[in-house]
């Protein structure tokens, strides 16, 4: 062999050599970009699991372990997100399941679901019976009279100053006012807050303190009072002392709940009508559904 071809067969050789070098340099730096990888997937996921999937172990991995251990990444990133949403939740929509307060009703009387306590010739016997014809000429003679025929007659006496308006005081309130006007003959407003006053004094203290005397037929204009004589067989056929703003009508006594009775409210009403009768101060007619009272 030539020298010529020995030094080729050299170079040769070194090529060789520097290949294998070389490749085995790639390899090597192949598998550490993918070791690196792995740890920034598993860095980035923070979940435990992934790490395994690193390097050559996730060769290794059974297939079927890798959507297990996604799945549990997944549960775990879900459970860390339900942990972060409780912790925001505000502390009241956990501690402050109580049970329903059944409250007292409220609000004014009569209360839905509470029965009047009746004011009739039949609860309060006690009274005694003052013809009509007496009321009648009572209403006729009382200061401001003047018999009310319309809407324009009842203006007019309000602007006068010839009655008053009559709105819920201590002891009474007014029930619907279907036949009637809030309006009284001054003489009669003050027998009604007398009424009233002494009524509310009379349940201050007891278990029927706030029940009340409902009021339901005041200032009647002849209009109204022709209507309600269609309608009720007991209105008067004449004419009535409520066209003379001089009466009112106390229908019943309204209370607060169904623990209170009636007997109290209704004897202690009964003995103040009495009284204020007997002294000559009221005017009664004791009727089948309500009490007819006129100042005396
Ligand atoms: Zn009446």
């Amino acid at each position: 062999m030539s020298k010529d071809w020995m030094m080729r067969l050299r170079w040769d050789r070194i090529g060789v050599v520097v290949l294998v070098l070389c490749g085995m340099s790639s390899g090597l730096r192949a598998w550490v970009i993918a070791d690196e990888a792995s740890d920034i997937d598993g860095q980035f996921n923070g979940s435990e699991g992934l790490s395994l999937l690193s390097g050559a172990a996730l060769d290794a991995a059974d297939v079927r372990f890798a959507p297990t251990l996604t799945s549990t990444a997944r549960l775990t990133d879900k459970g860390a997100a339900v942990l972060s949403d409780k912790a925001d939740e505000p502390e009241t929509e956990v501690l402050h399941v109580v049970a329903p307060v059944v409250e007292e009703p409220s609000g004014p009387l009569p209360r839905k679901n509470v029965k009047p306590c009746t004011c009739s010739k039949s609860t309060m016997k006690k009274l005694a019976h003052n013809p009509y014809t007496q009321h009648r000429k009572r209403a006729r003679n009382l200061p401001g009279s003047f018999f009310v025929k319309n809407n324009a007659d009842v203006q007019s006496r309000v602007q006068r100053g010839k009655i008053v308006e009559v709105t819920n005081s201590r002891g009474y309130h007014l029930g619907s006012l279907n036949h009637s006007k809030p309006y009284l003959l001054k003489d009669a407003k003050f027998v009604l807050d007398e009424i009233g006053r002494r009524f509310a004094d009379a349940m201050e203290g007891t278990a029927e303190e706030g029940a009340s005397i409902r009021v339901t037929s005041l200032t009647r204009t002849e209009w109204q009072h022709n209507k309600l004589k269609r309608r009720n067989r007991n209105a008067t056929r004449g004419q009535s002392t409520h066209c003379f703003g001089a009466s009112f009508d106390i229908f019943a006594v309204d209370r607060l709940n169904n623990t209170m009775k009636c007997g109290g409210p209704t004897w202690a009403l009964q003995e103040i009508l009495y009284d204020m009768q007997k002294k000559g101060e009221i005017l009664v007619v004791p009727e089948g559904n309500c009490m007819h009272i006129t100042p005396n």
